[in-house]
């Protein structure tokens, strides 16, 4: 596989052709714009408008809605009138699953039409089909035939179009030929594209969306190669992480999947899929865009004029990657990363093992509670150990830290069995149990021979951005290292690119054959706890995805907050980080869809009841979609999944096979339970 994209190294953002959605520019270098979609029934207008502009007033500068047939497409026309009539002149998007006809209207109506290319002629069977290279390309002209007359009405009425691939709905044929991969993905769009481009039409952006952030993230990767590779140029890219739930998980997952491109200066516009009310998905939109593009102002209504600007978005270019270790053959790592970016779900980077970190080990969570004045069996709770005095036992739960950094405190009590304690390494000589307690150094600490060391495992920090001694030598440190079998590396940078500063240090230790295991230290100083989530998930998230790091630890500054209650936040975003990379599964995964005017049900208050009774189900993944039309084909790779399929009935499916239809709502919770439990998932609390 060939470099997808020097910016990958290079803090610059990647160039694409421009868009423009009504008033709105999109793509080269314009502004990162923030979207949504609205989540009522199309046909009730005023619901419609009413939501769109509560969307609008948050910063939403594209409004999608869904139009599932012709009466909706038709229906655009209303909500436009009456949006415009009160004074909002937002870009609308017409969402297209399945209807050309529906499409060709909505094209004549609103400024944008996303099409998916899974499922706009063929319709879904999950078949798996024999296509000879000749049968192949009678399907192509058949996909011209009837895409062509799209793009005409596209072309005469000035409308953009996304081509919009979803992993989980694609066509019968793309998953024949090229199975279920990023490449299917990227293919599929690639089919239409083509066809667009024979028809000198090139107002398109292009969207590959996944509920897994991995698959997601190659996908774009794979798109922007195959772009520039064959058509020599590359259209804007439309970020998003789909079907990602609610909670802190919907928000982790997004921020892995848009945060990880937009570090590496990919997208032109973003949109958080969120089981929530639309307008709640812009402020994590803009909390993404603070951290990623720190000199993207948040985007508002007034700052729209002056988007044509082509160097109001160039951010990236701005910001100094000025890193200790900086290369010269940068050329050549970046192939580097790449091949290891082209390895699939499961891919770690080589390391050794110390104890449970590094080799076969999944990456351990280390929780700072180093602040702590007087750290009590209480504390604990927060990190996933629960004292009970009366039995004298410890309860674990699944989300229990590996390891406690406790600073230069010895505790004064005993220690849950699997708890190890990592301290300064002046406390540590005075720790009497050496098997629970292990020492960490700054540079200088673990170069001085003189400093006693454990023999079983140290950890050594280092910053990225230079070391804590100027007078340290950088190869003597690294050599010592290398030797080391007890040393386990502790990353973490001050630089504005940390993802970057990180990652030129892993390439740095694959460039020196080095292994040891590697923790990487993630502080936050956000003002809101909302934005230190997007901080950690981006910085940990970004390189855990691509087999980088053997643990994480969460650092915040807690001002005068409520102590306990953040730290056990801090946990849980800890194994939220490794669930959503898939680097260690430790709890229920959810995959729902955030809800459109297709809706059967109330997929927020749907989704709160079924989590509360199967969220003890560690590893099983359940997706609770809101329609049959498109829920069964992105529901991605869900082991059971809850499908409305009719006013208040529902259809339960064992991975992709139906085997309830048409359950009434109010007993199908009871009966996706009685499903888990028939194919041995569920286990009792
Ligand atoms: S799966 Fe959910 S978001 Fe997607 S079309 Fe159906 S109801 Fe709408």
């Amino acid at each position: 596989m060939e470099v997808y994209t020097e910016t990958l190294m290079a803090n610059k953002r990647l160039a694409t052709l421009e868009v423009r959605v009504g008033d709105l520019l999109l793509g080269n270098f314009n502004p990162i714009r923030i979207q949504t979609m609205t989540t009522t029934d199309t046909m009730n207008t005023t619901a419609t408008v009413e939501q769109s502009i509560r969307c609008i007033e948050a910063g939403s500068e594209l409004i999608r809605i869904t139009a599932p047939s012709k009466n909706e497409a038709e229906n655009l026309l209303n909500i436009r009138n009456e949006l415009r009539k009160r004074g909002y002149t937002t870009p609308i998007v017409a969402d297209i699953h399945f209807t050309p006809n529906a499409a060709e209207i909505a094209a004549r109506i609103v400024e944008k039409v996303r099409i998916n290319p899974g499922n706009y002629i063929d319709k879904k069977k999950f078949e798996l089909l024999e296509y000879s290279d000749a049968k192949y390309l009678e399907e192509i002209d058949r996909i011209r035939e009837r895409f062509t007359p799209l793009i005409k009405v596209c072309k005469e009425y000035g409308t953009a179009m996304r081509i919009g691939t979803n992993h989980g709905s694609l066509s019968d044929r793309i998953m024949s030929r090229y199975g279920d991969t990023p490449i299917g993905m990227v293919e599929s769009a690639m089919e239409f594209l083509r066809i667009a481009e024979s028809e000198n039409y090139y107002n398109i952006v292009l969207s590959m969306k996944s509920s897994n952030p991995k698959v997601m993230i190659q996908a774009y990767r794979m798109l922007i190669h195959n772009m520039h590779e064959e058509l020599g140029h590359c259209y804007p890219l439309h970020l998003g992480v789909t079907e990602a739930g609610d909670g802190i998980d919907g928000r982790i997952k997004s921020a892995i999947g848009i945060g990880t491109l937009l570090e590496e200066g990919i997208g032109d516009t973003i949109r958080v899929s969120l089981t929530e009310d639309p307008e709640f998905e812009i402020p994590v939109c803009r909390d993404i865009i603070k951290k990623c593009c720190p000199l993207q102002t948040a985007p508002s209504r007034e700052g729209l004029a002056n988007s044509q600007n082509p160097t109001n978005g160039g951010n990236f270019s701005a910001i100094n990657g000025d890193t200790a270790f900086e290369e010269n053959q940068q050329h050549s790592k970046i192939k580097n990363i790449q091949k290891s970016l082209s390895f699939g779900e499961g891919f770690r980077v080589r390391s050794f093992e110390i104890t449970n970190i590094g080799g076969k080990h999944v990456p351990v969570v280390i929780a700072d509670l180093s602040k702590i004045q007087k750290i009590t069996a209480e504390s604990l709770k927060a990190i996933g150990y629960t004292y009970d005095a009366e039995i004298d036992k410890w309860s674990i739960s699944d989300l229990a830290a590996d390891y406690l950094f406790t600073g230069d405190k010895i505790l004064d009590f005993a220690l849950p069995g699997t708890l190890k304690i990592i301290t300064y390494c002046d406390a540590w000589t005075k720790a009497t149990s050496k098997e629970k307690y292990f020492p960490i150094f700054d540079e200088v600490q673990y170069l001085n021979n003189g400093i006693e060391k454990s023999l079983v495992m140290n950890f050594v920090t280092i910053d990225c951005l230079a070391p804590s001694d100027q007078s340290i030598d950088v190869d003597k440190l690294f050599g010592k290292i290398k030797k080391d079998k007890t040393a386990v590396i502790c990353l973490s940078s001050a630089n504005k690119n940390v993802v970057e500063s990180i990652r030129k240090i892993f390439l740095k230790l694959a460039d020196e054959n080095m292994q040891n295991p590697v923790i990487m230290i993630c502080d936050s100083a956000d003002a809101t706890m909302d934005e230190s989530l997007i901080h950690y998930a981006v910085e940990t998230g970004a390189l855990l995805i691509d087999g980088f790091g053997n643990g994480i630890s969460l650092g915040h500054h807690f001002g005068n907050k409520n102590v306990a209650a953040d730290y056990a936040l801090l946990n849980s975003i800890a194994f939220g980080i490794l669930q959503a990379t898939r680097t260690r599964i430790s709890k229920t995964e959810y995959i729902s869809c955030p809800s459109c005017g297709r809706t059967l049900f109330d997929l927020q208050e749907t989704t709160a009841k079924i989590r509360s009774v199967t969220n003890h189900l560690k590893g099983v993944k359940i997706a609770i979609m809101g329609c049959i039309v498109n829920g069964p084909g992105e529901m991605a790779d869900a082991d059971f999944g809850y499908v409305g399929s009719g006013p208040g009935k529902v259809t339960l499916y064992k991975g992709k096979e139906v085997i309830k239809r048409s359950v009434p709502e109010n007993i199908a919770v009871a009966e996706l339970i009685n499903l888990i439990k028939e194919n041995d998932a569920w286990v009792e609390v």
